[in-house]
């Protein structure tokens, strides 16, 4: 069954064309699920019944199973959500000061295996639809009855390998009528798929741009990111160049601190060297074991150390707060933890 969420509103226009529907219809619906946010088009009272019960025959509607949920005592929620069709993904809350965050999944699964990554150990089934993204902010905001102000595509799997569902997603939960979540607000982070940074810094939209660097050079990049071998760093970089110039909008580098690996002070200096000049800053990540990689987290010395020498070198620089200490595990623990028991009962029977 298709789902009344993959639409942006242009295309829910073009679809009810298609049902012999008025164009003001798909408007009145498309404001219902995001303006009134119903989870069912019984409650569309301003369409008549035939309508209505023909929609619900067309369109799954209503939020996603919550498999489990954790809630961490700094008011993280850890979400294991069940798709349509069975599948398990995870989606985080976090809270900050200023307003609810939401790090979405957008693929079932990751094709790109970064060595430190939990979600990476499962190869991509398949690519998620526009509507099961935007149905993971609705499921969220239905579960807490709060509003989510900004939301990181940043969970398991690389948005840019899913490029057209991922930029539905942008403009449905962006547009005025939809949930209105303002663009500046929203952030696509990738591993380095040159070819479609330079595609979206074309699409007009406002949008935040993140990069999984994480590595201050192509040697030790090349051995956490196989996407390194593809698009080394002195092309990913150009494209970042490119992106910032056409748009004119900041960039954040992702930088996870392994301990032993890319936690020295050479790399902080190499990173500087690498990012000069560019309008950006390092948002510096405190990494979460998986023990599957054997990586650790670097000590809060060395973290520290790390920091200063990037500020001592004028650059922009955050230390990520680390969210849901108590219930943590790295992203994508808790699906690589679900589907492992499924293999487990599978493989039982
Ligand atoms: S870090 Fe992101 S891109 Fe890399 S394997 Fe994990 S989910 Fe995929």
């Amino acid at each position: 069954m298709k789902s009344i969420y993959d639409y942006t509103q242009e295309q829910m226009i073009e679809e009810f064309k298609e049902l012999g529907e008025k164009k003001f219809r798909a408007t009145q619906v498309f404001e219902w699920l995001y303006r009134q946010n119903v989870q069912s088009f019984e409650q569309m009272n301003n369409l008549s019944l035939d309508l209505r019960e023909k929609l619900s025959q067309i369109y799954q509607i209503g939020p996603m199973k919550i498999e489990t949920k954790q809630v961490s005592q700094d008011g993280t929620i850890k979400y294991l959500l069940q798709l349509e069709d069975g599948g398990f993904i995870e989606t985080v809350l976090m809270v900050h000061d200023y307003g609810r965050s939401l790090c979405v999944t957008s693929q079932l699964g990751c094709n790109m295996g970064c060595r430190f990554c939990a979600s990476g150990l499962l190869k991509k089934q398949r690519n998620l639809t526009a509507g099961e993204m935007v149905n993971q902010v609705l499921t969220v905001m239905q579960d807490t009855q709060e509003r989510i102000s900004h939301v990181v595509v940043m969970g398991t799997g690389e948005p840019f390998d899913n490029y057209d569902a991922v930029m539905d997603f942008v403009r449905i939960i962006n547009h005025p009528k939809g949930l209105a979540i303002g663009a500046r607000h929203i952030t696509i982070s990738t591993c380095g798929l040159c070819h479609q940074i330079e595609r979206y810094a074309s699409e007009g939209i406002q949008s935040n741009l993140a990069i999984s660097l994480h590595a201050p050079n192509n040697e030790i990049r090349d051995q956490l990111m196989p996407i390194n071998k593809r698009y080394p760093m002195e092309q990913l970089r150009q494209s970042i160049e490119n992106y910032i110039q056409q748009t004119n909008r900041r960039v954040t580098f992702e930088y996870i601190l392994l301990k032993g690996v890319n936690d020295e002070l050479k790399h902080a200096r190499q990173l500087a060297h690498y990012i000069r000049g560019l309008n950006a800053y390092v948002n510096l990540i405190p990494y979460n074991a998986v023990d599957e990689h054997g990586y650790q987290q670097s000590d809060k010395g060395t973290v520290e150390a790390f920091k200063s020498e990037l500020l001592r070198l004028k650059m922009n620089v955050t230390l990520r707060k680390e969210h849901g200490r108590d219930i943590d595990g790295a992203c994508g623990q808790l699906r690589a933890m679900k589907v492992g028991e499924q293999h487990a009962s599978h493989h039982e029977k």
